[in-house]
């Protein structure tokens, strides 16, 4: 890992620094390049100017992190179900992703299958799909056995595979059987190499064999020769887009049998030029008070980032 993103890492996980940033209201300014706004009216608003622009598709996220209590997750789950009733009512149409341990993974997996089952449920409700996160290695496992138990009601639900850590292709071989509703991305948390890989070409490699059986079980879901799937690239990387892309055709894969699903504010020229090209794309827009971990983890994946920061702070 270089110098800067372990610094960035480390950053991100004190609370002095945390503190400082978010009463920071130039802090907070700078932070608009990948968030519209803390509230759900910003993100609703931006969400909405998307969707007229070019049709893509839009997922919602309420940033938070580290909770103590159920009675915290409880409101967690009251704030998405308020999201959920608020998309419909404005018709803005849109999935959302919530991290597990908002819903209480840590204290109580039974009682978060639970509050995930209820957002699954109004999510089914209004045509919406719930997506779950996957943090860091140590929910992979509950994280799937939660995964796995909201698929047997809820089939469209959703789940993040990080393709650094190397049991991600044991992991949706794992999942196969059920159709697979995978986003698939390289991975955001700070892991030890027994674990994940500590190159990047092996990361990027390990994509490419995901994301290419990903697509196989979606063209055979398609075909009515298994469960429907659907196999989602999360990722900013074009030129590993490019060479799934190819690879599939040479596979004969028919095309367009994956999305591309992109964070707000990173590399938005491209999402839109996907869009005009026809493919499938969808926006992943973060709002929210609790903004620090989280954006100093958008900084430790472009270290590049932190002088486009300091210059819109410093002018
Ligand atoms: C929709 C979505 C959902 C995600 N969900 C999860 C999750 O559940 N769990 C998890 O661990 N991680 C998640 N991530 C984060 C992911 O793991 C990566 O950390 C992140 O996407 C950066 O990797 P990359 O695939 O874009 O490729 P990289 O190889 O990091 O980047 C490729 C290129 O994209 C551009 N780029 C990438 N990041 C940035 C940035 N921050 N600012 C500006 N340009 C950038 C740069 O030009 C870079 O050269 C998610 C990412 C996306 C897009």
């Amino acid at each position: 890992m270089g110098l800067g993103r372990s610094l960035l890492l480390t950053a991100a996980a004190s609370d002095r620094l945390n503190r400082m940033a978010t009463r920071s209201r130039v802090v907070r300014r700078a932070t608009r390049a990948f968030m519209p706004g803390e509230t759900v009216e910003a993100a609703l608003e931006a969400g909405r100017g998307l969707v007229d622009a070019d049709g893509r598709g839009l997922l919602f996220t309420h940033l938070g992190e580290a909770l103590t209590t159920l009675v915290e997750a409880e409101r967690v789950r009251d704030h998405y179900l308020g999201l959920l009733d608020r998309m419909a009512a404005a018709g803005v149409p849109g999935e959302i992703s919530v991290k597990p341990t908002q819903l209480g993974l840590e204290q109580s997996p039974r009682r978060c299958a639970e509050l995930a089952g209820e957002l699954a449920d109004r999510a089914h409700a209004v045509g919406s799909v719930l997506w779950l996160d996957m943090e860091d290695s140590s929910y992979v496992d509950r994280t799937l056995d939660l995964y796995e138990s909201l698929k047997v009601d809820y089939p469209r639900t959703g789940l993040a595979l990080q393709a650094y850590l190397r049991r991600t292709p044991a992991d949706l071989e794992r999942l196969a059987p059920l159709g697979p509703v995978v986003r698939l991305v390289k991975g955001a948390y700070s892991e030890p190499p027994e674990v994940a890989f500590p190159r990047k070409a092996d990361t990027d490699r390990t994509f490419q064999d995901v994301a290419l059986r990903m697509m196989e079980l979606a063209a055979k879901g398609r075909r009515g020769e298994g469960p429907p799937s659907r196999a989602v690239l999360g990722t900013h990387d074009l030129l590993l887009v490019g060479r799934i892309q190819a690879e599939a055709r040479e596979r004969g894969l028919p095309p367009n049998t994956f999305e591309v699903h992109m964070l707000y504010g990173i590399r938005a020229n491209h999402q839109a030029r996907l869009r005009s090209e026809g493919q499938a794309v969808s926006t992943l827009i973060s709002y929210g008070q609790d903004w620090y971990r989280w954006y100093m983890r958008r900084l430790a994946e472009r270290p590049a980032n932190v002088w486009f920061v300091a210059r819109s702070i410093f002018g």
